[in-house]
């Protein structure tokens, strides 16, 4: 079955997330951990998460990714951000403990002038304080398009960035469509080749999760800009391949295209209508 599902607004908790997803044929989603502009933990409801629980087991639901703020930087050279980032990686994997045994995806982060391999070296110390060898949590470090000085546009990076870990086992990687096209992987007219070139840098099994975006830019533009499914340069025939690749069946596919959930609903829709025979 293909598990697909979007990015949906955790701003009335995890039940109502969940039935939101339901409601448009989605089996796993992506949410936000807190304000993802500004720096503010919500309040924690345990009730609604408890509940939250019980409905992935009962609707035998996939793995759910948890999205770290945008104001995340591990990378920084400042004090001030890095010790966010110290912060909120602490408190938002914490936070994931509560619903066992899924995805917390992030982003790099920017080295700002500091160079990669300083920059590198930051991400991989705050992962390092903040991992354990108890903790369910995969770690998803997602692929970038470059833009700006982002650490986490090629696949060699992130390798950098696992080989430091004291945990490797518990992290793994999110593959952005939008992001890697933009960052000059040629995923479009090469799909095949992108996917060696991730198995043989970094291992296909270390793939988890793969945000399904259009892109607003042409090729290796590194600017960063979603489109909606079709609307964009890399097109809908694309992604009917991309959820149909053989090496990508078990992997879960997000959708954080610019829409409201009726747009979300529709994509849902257009895109499992195009996977396999089998189960649709
Ligand atoms: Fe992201
Ligand atoms: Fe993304
Ligand atoms: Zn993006």
């Amino acid at each position: 079955m293909l598990k697909i599902g979007c990015h949906l607004s955790n701003a009335k908790g995890y039940v109502n997330m969940m039935n939101q997803a339901l409601d448009i044929g989605a089996n796993t989603f992506q949410f936000f951990t807190r304000n993802p502009r500004g720096s503010r933990v919500k309040n924690i409801d345990h009730e609604d998460i408890g509940n939250f629980n019980n409905m992935m087991k009962e609707n035998n639901f996939n793995k759910i990714v948890g999205h770290a703020p945008y104001t995340l930087n591990p990378a920084s050279p400042d004090n001030r951000v890095l010790n966010f980032a110290y912060l909120t990686v602490e408190e938002d994997l914490s936070l994931m403990e509560l619903m066992p045994g899924n995805f917390y995806n992030m982003h790099p982060g920017s080295h700002v002038k500091s160079g990669v391999e300083e920059g590198i070296k930051r991400v991989i110390d705050v992962l390092n304080q903040n991992m354990s060898n108890t903790m369910t949590t995969t770690i998803l470090l997602e692929t970038m398009s470059g833009k700006g000085s982002e650490i986490g546009r090629t696949f060699e990076e992130l390798l950098m960035i696992i080989d430091g870990l004291n945990h490797p086992d518990k992290v793994g990687i999110c593959l952005d469509t939008c992001h890697v096209y933009d960052g000059g992987y040629d995923i479009k007219e090469d799909l095949d080749g992108v996917l060696y070139e991730l198995d043989k840098v970094i291992g296909i099994e270390r793939l988890h999760a793969i945000h399904i975006n259009d892109t607003k830019n042409p090729f290796a533009s590194h600017k960063d800009r979603h489109e909606k499914i079709g609307d964009g340069y890399l097109g809908e025939e694309f992604f009917f391949k991309l959820i149909n690749h053989k090496d990508l069946k078990d992997k879960i596919f997000i959708l954080e295209t610019p829409n409201e959930i009726e747009g979300y609903a529709a994509e849902i829709k257009l895109l499992k209508y195009n996977y396999g025979n089998i189960d649709f």
